[in-house]
């Protein structure tokens, strides 16, 4: 992030972040989502926090706050009881009970970051004997999403699969 946001900074380029699968993670005291005007997260199931599909963008700059609701809305405005096409956009609504879904879940967001960044620290002390596999740094502000293992060159990544699908570890 911080070589991004110095090209950035010196060539006057906007970031937009991929915080999809960051969310509640924070890094030099930021949140994910923060470091540009605009970042974006996703709650696909496969997200810590989910609605089953759809997502949330947020920004500190009011036009693009403005510009994206119109987007997402078909491009619509309404005032003075008229309304008006003013952009291409299209339907991007979340409705209110994916919405509440999300809400009640943010709610819960710490005590979950919580339990993965336990269930990190478990996988650290299990898996740290093991040779030919390269493990995840445990950086503080981790949230977690996915704990990712980097298999030497050595190791059959589709064999390693399979026998975890063997011991009832599908969800690779
Ligand atoms: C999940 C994910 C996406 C896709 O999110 P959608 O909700 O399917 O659009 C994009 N980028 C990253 C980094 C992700 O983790």
């Amino acid at each position: 992030m911080n070589k991004i946001l110095g090209i950035a900074q010196k060539y006057n380029i906007d970031v937009i972040e991929d915080a999809a699968c960051a969310l509640g993670t924070v890094f030099n005291n930021k949140n994910a989502g923060t470091f540009g005007k605009t970042g974006c997260f996703s709650f696909h199931p496969r997200k810590s926090v989910t609605t089953g599909e759809g997502g949330a963008i947020v920004t500190s700059d009011k036009n693009i706050y403005h510009r994206i609701q119109l987007i997402k809305n078909h491009g619509i405005t309404f005032s003075e009881g008229k309304y008006d096409l003013v952009l291409p956009g299209l339907n991007y609504r979340m409705t209110n009970i994916l919405a509440a879904l999300g809400r009640v879940q943010l709610k819960k967001m710490h005590e979950k970051i919580a339990f993965r960044t336990k269930l990190a620290k478990k996988y650290m002390e299990l898996l740290s004997d093991l040779p030919n596999i390269v493990l995840p740094d445990m950086q503080p502000g981790h949230s977690w999403q996915s704990y990712m293992i980097l298999l030497e060159s050595n190791i059959n990544r589709d064999s390693v699969i399979k026998g975890l699908k063997k011991m009832g570890l599908s969800q690779i």
